[in-house]
Formats: structure tokens, C-alpha cells, sequence
């Protein structure tokens, strides 16, 4: 027959899936021999099966009456007797904490006649009708649901009327006429009694609870966190200890370390003559722990004990719930602790180098999302107030300066010296000389894979992109939110890429000794224990991690940086980055050349700048492989703004003039190549195959580069790689080119240079005959951006934006697919390349260099796909690596 209730005796905390975290906390406390009160917990399998029909299985109401009666044996007293009588509290317990998400129903078998029982066995009339009316309270809403702000109103009422400031003023009396009054309110709005039958009180608290798995707040909860629905919750049923018994009694939460900072020592406050209730919700000021021993010595002495007990068993930082009753301490609930960031690698550092824990279970315990909160300046989270608008949280780290609108002012500013915050609806590559002046980005439209958002990261620079709740009017150089407020140019923005969030005002910082580290490999000063946790388990991942970790870089500058954060190799260098500035017309001319004398002109001005910039970054990678992709950009990214053109000509009309002969050529030329959808449009190895000489010139531009380092004494490993293939013919006709053209140049220069020829898997088409295409590739990188793009056929620029949050609160996915890698789909995408591309080319080399590279979550998909190396931005090295270690313990 099925089981449904354990005794606390009777579990263990491994039983977490079948008694919740709080039932198999108390069943490990008990087995520990601490003073647990006595209870019992009802399993999960007992709220899914109660769940599943609506009704109590069966067997179910006879277990939990004789779980009951060894409780009520070993406290000597039955459920709501009429003197002295047992009470117990009801409590939910899923297998995730969901902390406040579920119901709690405390002092289960007070009625009209225990109440004075109670009294008179605790010697306060006052502490036993305040149970009651708590109970008659809890009850009348959570299970009866009668509105809680009724029962509000019925005290705030009865105060007033004794003018009594806070509950602590009402006498006995006072709180047996609320109780009348609670139990007349629950008559009217249910047409029901109060339930004067212990058992039944238990009974219906328990359906309450199960049914609070599937309450709103339950379920949106659930959503945001992602648990899964069908878990359940258990319900612990646990006797009652009051520690509001007066001064010898009092509640706690207590730490066996500083979740703050990781720190050994107990760590916590303590609330005199008060439940635990109380505590929480910080009705009175609590005091230390270490007041507690002034207080109770004993009482404080047994709790170090206990605690230490539960940090070596545990293994790790506990947290409690405890009360005193009376002189006596009993422990009500431990877990493993919550902790900030720094706490998690102080801990995990300093429990390893104790020998407690394993080094690797030290680096589990770690991870690369605490590690990036680390890596950036933070804002003083209690200087901080509302936030003027939110939105996503694009590239973290937390930044102040002056508002600015355009690129140009924000570059003038800052030449100036000031901090600016470039504010614009979105950017595009025409902003970047102002992304790189400015402090922080900010846009009101666009998603994590927008331009803005991608090019930050690049930069390590604070991003929130997004915000919606912001009209940006770049012309009359203002932002408004939506209540209205306005900002002109030069206000002053708080911008937190981590968190999403922009503050009018300057709020303060706090730098970051994990950057300075990294950059400079400085482990001393302030915090310099915590810095040694983060080197240690960076070490340590380094050490066992199979995957090799790669930037994504277009500069010489980010290359070295790369290096430094202990990127091995380039794995994407987009050269479309390095046509910017005043290359943009070489580009354009290019593109809009009316014959092949104009195009060629074109592409000779570019080469010898190609060539500079692949020499510079294979000169800062030395030694490493350096991936450089050949030209993909949306080729709107590249031309006029048409709109621009348009609306000349029209001005000019409407003077009455002829528009500008130029004009008039060059939005003939951009209509011709205008696409509604670029982004699906002639981009990647299309452009390549459409646009004579443009391949050979890039090709060219990355041998003589080669050359030119060989000869410097360098090492150059380049690799060229060919973006948006869909068919091997394409990656085929491509390697033509680039085979006739590298032979040329060893040919003349006498300086052999191969160069490995891959190309990315950016389409599903690819993926589905990578086979095929790896006939003709020497390695793959998996794009994941585009791949997801096309995989699910959302537009990168727009859809996050729009409509993801919808998505996300509907639950269609947990996560954005364009953050972590969507497994089911474009995940099976990447395994089908993986093993069909292997197939053909045993040994082929495989990464990745879609933004996902850098994404905790997806490194370890990618792990295990078997991928050879992922490759991120600059920034998102170290967390790569940290990901890649823990993704092979
Ligand atoms: C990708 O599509 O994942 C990729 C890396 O290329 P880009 O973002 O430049 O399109
Ligand atoms: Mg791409």
C-alpha cells in the first residue's frame, strides 16, 4: 500500500523530493539528535494524488490520525484538549524553497474551550486568547476564504477604539471580544462555523496548504524560478512551541556564517517574547545574537553547539529558525543558505582548503553568473531608490553620467572629460565612436541580441536595452517616462546593466576587486580573501575543464584584453566591425559601384586597412588561433539611410529646387538594393558570392597579414571562417577563392600561409546537411544567434522587446532562446551538426560563438554536445571558464 505520512524520525534530508525541504530538514535535525518538536510530515505523492482529484487519498486520514496519537504520546497531552491542551502549526514544504509563496496555518486545536485550557496551563489569559484570534484569523482566510483585509479591519477598528497604537495594548478581554467578532465575520461571509473539532481544523488546514501549490502567487512564482508545476508540496504538522511566553521565551534566525560576506561565525537576530512571525515581518527592532547570550547564556551556548553540529554535517552555510520557550531552545526548521555571490566562493573556497569538501565540489558550488556580479562595479544597493524605467538587464555592471542623445555629443562631452550615458531608441553601427565614449548605453528599444546590446558586451560596457517605459526623442534632445517626468540633456542617470534598472541621479558605487584582478592579476588589498577564492576556483576550473574558451574580438585592444581574462584564441573576429567610421564610405562605394574600375578602386583603399587590423590582432593573439570571419553584415547596416534621402528630396521639392543630382544617384542605387527583411536578406557568404573581388580582397588582406607577422618572428594562426552557409556549394565556391588567393600570396611572398577554411552553422538548413558541408569545412562554429533566429523565426532585433515578456510569464520558455540556448530545438540542431559533421570528418574541430557562449546554462549544453571550445565576448571569459570547469566535475 502507498505511504503517505513520515514521523520526523523516520526521513532523511535526501528525501527532499518525497518530504519537501523543510520535512527532510527536521527528519536530519531529529536523526542528529537535536531538540526538534515533535511532528510528522505528509509527502508530496500525498498532495499530487489529493491534487489530481480533489479529494484525500485514501488511507490518508487514518495515517495521519495515527501519526497524531505518537505525537500527542510523547508530549502527553491530545490535539486541542480541553486542558493544557496540544496545539500544532501547519506548514508547506516543496522540494524548492518558495519562500511566502504557500500557506501556514499555526496554533491548530485551539476552540472555545482549549482557549482557556491554554490559558490556564501557560498562566497568561492574554498570550492564549491572542493565539486564538491568530488562529480564527489564519483560518478564516486561508482555508474559509473570507477577504484578510476584513479581519485588518476588525483590529485596526478595535485599537482605534481603545486607542491602542500597536496589538501588544489589547488585554485578554479585549482579544476575546475580537475572537467573537472574527468568528460572527466568518458566519456572515460563509455561512459557516468557526470549527470547534481539532480534527477537523487539522484536516482542512492541510487541503489548504496542497491547494496553495496551485494559488496565483504559487504558480507565478514557480514560473519566474523554474520549477516545475507538478512537484506538489509537502505539509509538515509540527507541535507548537510559543516563544512568546514572556521574557524567558523568543524567536530567531540565525546563520552558521555571514551570507553576506561568507565570513565563520554565528550570525543573526533574536526577538525577545515573540514567534517567529514576528520576526520576519519586523514588527519590533530584533537584537544581535550576541545579545542573546547576554540574555540567555545557555540557551546561546547550545545553539553555537547545535550549529556547528549542522555546519559540519551539512557541509556547508545553515540557516535556522529557532525559539525559546521558556529557557528551552527548539530548532523549527534549517536548510542550506542562501548567500550573495561573495559568499558563495568565500564559503566553497574556504570549506575546500579545509578538506570538509572536495575541490570540485568547491567549484560546483560556485558559479558564473555570482562570478560576473563580481566582475563589475555595483551600485550601493541602499543608496538606490524607485528606479525611472527598467528594462533588460543587456551587459552588466552599474555606471553614472550625463544624459546624451546623439554619438557626436556624447564623444564631445567626454573629450571634455565628463561621464555621459548615450541614450538612444536604438543604436546602430553609426553610434559606436558614442558607445565608446560613453559610460553606459541605454535604449528604449531592442532586445539582448540588438546591436546595442551585443556591442556593449563586446565592450564590457553598461548596457540596459529595452526601455520601453522611456519615449526617447532624440531631437529635441529629452527622454520622458511614463509619468511624465523629463529629462533634458545633461540630467544626470545611475544606469544598472545588471540588474535591468536606470535611477535619475547619481547613485553611489562600489568598484570591483575581482576586475582589477583579472586585469591586472593584483590579489592584494581590501579584498583580497575574496579575490584568492575567485583565482583559486578559476584555477581549479581551468584545470579540469575540457573545453577550450575563445573571444569573440575585432581589435587588437580587445584581443589583448581577451588574453589577459585567459581567452585562448579568437573564435570570432567580425570584420564588418572593422568597416566602420570613415571606412563606412569605402564600403559604401563599393557596394553601390557602377562598374568593376569603381569597385575595384574600392576594395584596393580597403586592403592595406584590412590588413593593419588582421596583423594587430594576430600579433596580440600570438601563437592562438584567430577565427576571422569574412564580411556579414546586413547590407542596410552599410548604405544611406534611405528614409534620409527620401525626405532630402522631398525638402528640396517642396522648395521648389531639383534635388541633388547625388542624392537623386544614390537613392536610385539604395532602392535598388533595399530589402524589407534584411536580416534574411544578402548578408553572409551571399554577399561574398554577389560582389566580385570581395572575398579575395579580405582573404588577401589575412595573408599578407601572416606573412607580415612570420616575417616579424610571430607565430600567426589564422583561420578564415565563411558566415551564413546554407549548402555546401556555397562554402565550396567560397573555398575556391580563397585557396587560389592564399597560394598567391605564399607564391609572391615566399612565405608558405595556410589557413584553415571552416564556416559557421548559422541556419537550420546548414545543421540539417552538415554532413555534406563538412566535406568542404575544416572546422565549425555554430552561430548561434542567427541559428535561433531562423530555428524559431523571431527577428533578433525586435521580438524581446515586443513580446517576450508575454512569452515568459505565459511560460512558453523559461529563459529568453536568444540568452540560453533552447536545448529541445536549436540544441537539436547543434547535436545533429555535431554528430553528422564529425561522421564526415572525424576529428572535426567544433565551437561555438553565438552569444550563448558566454551564457552559464548553455556552456554546459555545450559541453556536453561535445563542442571543442565556446567563444564570448571579452568580459564573459572568465565566467566561460569557470562554466566549462563545472560543466566537467
Ligand atoms: C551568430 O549569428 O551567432 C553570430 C555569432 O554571428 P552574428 O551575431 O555576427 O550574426
Ligand atoms: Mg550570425
Amino acid at each position: 500500500m502507498v505511504r503517505y505520512v513520515y514521523d520526523f524520525s523516520e526521513g532523511s534530508r535526501d528525501q527532499a523530493g518525497l518530504l519537501g525541504g523543510k520535512g527532510a530538514n527536521l527528519a536530519e535535525m531529529t536523526r542528529l539528535g537535536l531538540p526538534v518538536p515533535p511532528g510528522f510530515t505528509l509527502s508530496t505523492e500525498a498532495c499530487r494524488a489529493y491534487l489530481a482529484t480533489g479529494t484525500e487519498p485514501e488511507g490518508l486520514a487514518a495515517e495521519v490520525s495515527a501519526h497524531l496519537a505518537r505525537v500527542e504520546e510523547e508530549t502527553g497531552r491530545r490535539l486541542g484538549q480541553a486542558d493544557d491542551p496540544l496545539l500544532v502549526s501547519v506548514r508547506s514544504g516543496a522540494r524548492f524553497s518558495m519562500p511566502g509563496m504557500m500557506e501556514t496555518i499555526l496554533d491548530i486545536g485551539l476552540h472555545d474551550d482549549s482557549v482557556r485550557g491554554l490559558a490556564q496551563a501557560s498562566g497568561s489569559e492574554r498570550f492564549a486568547w491572542d493565539s486564538y484570534r491568530r488562529l480564527v484569523q489564519m483560518f478564516g482566510s486561508t482555508v474559509m476564504g473570507v477577504d484578510g483585509a476584513l479581519f485588518e479591519a476588525e483590529l485596526t477598528r478595535l485599537k482605534d477604539e481603545r486607542g491602542a497604537p500597536d496589538d501588544v495594548r489589547l488585554d485578554a478581554a479585549d482579544l476575546a471580544g475580537l475572537v467573537r467578532t472574527y468568528q460572527e465575520l466568518i458566519r456572515r461571509e460563509t455561512g459557516e462555523e468557526f470549527p470547534q473539532e481539532p480534527a477537523e481544523q487539522l484536516r482542512r488546514a492541510v487541503r489548504a496548504v496542497f491547494d496553495s501549490w496551485n494559488g496565483e502567487r504559487a504558480r507565478l512564482y514557480r514560473r519566474r524560478e523554474h520549477i516545475p508545476d507538478d512537484l506538489g508540496t509537502a505539509v509538515t504538522v509540527q507541535r507548537m512551541v510559543f516563544g512568546n511566553l514572556g521574557a524567558d521565551s523568543g524567536s530567531g534566525v540565525a546563520f552558521t556564517r555571514d551570507p553576506a560576506t561568507g565570513r565563520p561565525g554565528l550570525y543573526g537576530d533574536y526577538l525577545p517574547n515573540a514567534q517567529g512571525e514576528d520576526v520576519v515581518a519586523g514588527i519590533r527592532n530584533t537584537v544581535s545574537l550576541a545579545d542573546l547570550a547576554g540574555l540567555d547564556p545557555g540557551s546561546h551556548g547550545r545553539l553555537r553547539e547545535y550549529m556547528e553540529t549542522l555546519e559540519r554535517h551539512y557541509r556547508d552555510l545553515c540557516d535556522i529558525e529557532f525559539t525559546i520557550e521558556r529557557g528551552k531552545l527548539w530548532m523549527l526548521q534549517t536548510r542550506v543558505g542562501k548567500r550573495t555571490a561573495e559568499a558563495a566562493f568565500a564559503i566553497a573556497d574556504e570549506l575546500a582548503e579545509e578538506g570538509l569538501i572536495t575541490p570540485d565540489e568547491g567549484l560546483a558550488r560556485v558559479g558564473g553568473e555570482g562570478l560576473s556580479r563580481l566582475m563589475f562595479p555595483r551600485f550601493d544597493a541602499s543608496a538606490a531608490g524607485d528606479p525611472l524605467a527598467r528594462g533588460l538587464p543587456a551587459s552588466p555592471g552599474a555606471a553614472v553620467g550625463a544624459a546624451v542623445f546623439d554619438s557626436a555629443e556624447a564623444v564631445r562631452r567626454a573629450a571634455d572629460g565628463e561621464r555621459v550615458v548615450l541614450v538612444r531608441q536604438e543604436t546602430t553601427p553609426d553610434d559606436l565612436p558614442g558607445m565608446v565614449a560613453a559610460q553606459a548605453v541605454l535604449t528604449s528599444r531592442g532586445g539582448k541580441t540588438s546591436h546595442a546590446a551585443v556591442v556593449a558586451r563586446g565592450m564590457g560596457k553598461v548596457c540596459v536595452c529595452g526601455a520601453e517605459g522611456l519615449l526617447v526623442d532624440t531631437g529635441a534632445r529629452r527622454l520622458t517616462t511614463r509619468d511624465g517626468t523629463v529629462l533634458e540633456e545633461g540630467a544626470v542617470l545611475s544606469v544598472d546593466g545588471s540588474a535591468g534598472a536606470v535611477y535619475a541621479g547619481p547613485v553611489p558605487l562600489v568598484d570591483s576587486a575581482v576586475m582589477r584582478y583579472l586585469e591586472t592579476g593584483h590579489r592584494d588589498g581590501a579584498a583580497s580573501e575574496l579575490v584568492g577564492a575567485v583565482a583559486r576556483a578559476l584555477e581549479r576550473a581551468d584545470r579540469v575543464r575540457r573545453m577550450e574558451v575563445r573571444a569573440n574580438a575585432d581589435t587588437p585592444e580587445d584581443a589583448a584584453r581577451a588574453r589577459g581574462f585567459g581567452a585562448q584564441g579568437i573564435g570570432l573576429c567580425r570584420t564588418e566591425h572593422m568597416f566602420l567610421g570613415e571606412r563606412r564610405q569605402l564600403v559604401e562605394d563599393m557596394i553601390l559601384a557602377r562598374d568593376d574600375a569603381g569597385r575595384e578602386r574600392a576594395l584596393e583603399a580597403l586592403l592595406p586597412l584590412q590588413r593593419r587590423d588582421f596583423a594587430g590582432i594576430l600579433e596580440a593573439m600570438d601563437g592562438l588561433p584567430v577565427t576571422i570571419r569574412l564580411l556579414d553584415p546586413p547590407l542596410h547596416e552599410f548604405l544611406p539611410d534611405r528614409t534620409a534621402l527620401i525626405a532630402r528630396g522631398a525638402a528640396a521639392e517642396a522648395r521648389g529646387e531639383r534635388p541633388d543630382a547625388h542624392d537623386a544617384e544614390l537613392l536610385d542605387a539604395v532602392n535598388r538594393m533595399h530589402e524589407e527583411n534584411p536580416m534574411l536578406g544578402l548578408r553572409g557568404v551571399r554577399l561574398g558570392l554577389v560582389v566580385p573581388g570581395l572575398v579575395a580582397m579580405q582573404v588577401r588582406a589575412v595573408a599578407q597579414a601572416v606573412v607580415e607577422r612570420v616575417r616579424a618572428g610571430g607565430a600567426p594562426r589564422a583561420e578564415i571562417m565563411v558566415p551564413l552557409v546554407g549548402d555546401v556549394t556555397e562554402l565550396r565556391l567560397v573555398r575556391d577563392v580563397v585557396d587560389r588567393v592564399l597560394a598567391e600570396v605564399s607564391e609572391a611572398s615566399g612565405v608558405p600561409v595556410e589557413c584553415p577554411v571552416g564556416t559557421m552553422i548559422e541556419l537550420p538548413r546548414a545543421a540539417l546537411t552538415a554532413g555534406r558541408i563538412a566535406e568542404e569545412a575544416e572546422f565549425f562554429s555554430f552561430g548561434t544567434n542567427d541559428l535561433t533566429q531562423t530555428a524559431w523565426g523571431f527577428s533578433r532585433d525586435d521580438v524581446e522587446a515586443a513580446f517576450f515578456s508575454v512569452y515568459l510569464d505565459k511560460g512558453v520558455f523559461p529563459a529568453s532562446p536568444f540568452e540560453t540556448l533552447d536545448r529541445e530545438g536549436v540544441g537539436r540542431l547543434v547535436s545533429i551538426a555535431v554528430e553528422e559533421g564529425r561522421a564526415a570528418r572525424p576529428g572535426l574541430k567544433i565551437g561555438v560563438c553565438g552569444e550563448h557562449g558566454g551564457d552559464p546554462d548553455s556552456v554546459h549544453f555545450f559541453h556536453r554536445a561535445g563542442l571543442d571550445y565556446v567563444s564570448c565576448s571579452p568580459f564573459r571569459v572568465p565566467v566561460a571558464r569557470l562554466e566549462a570547469g563545472r560543466a566537467a566535475v
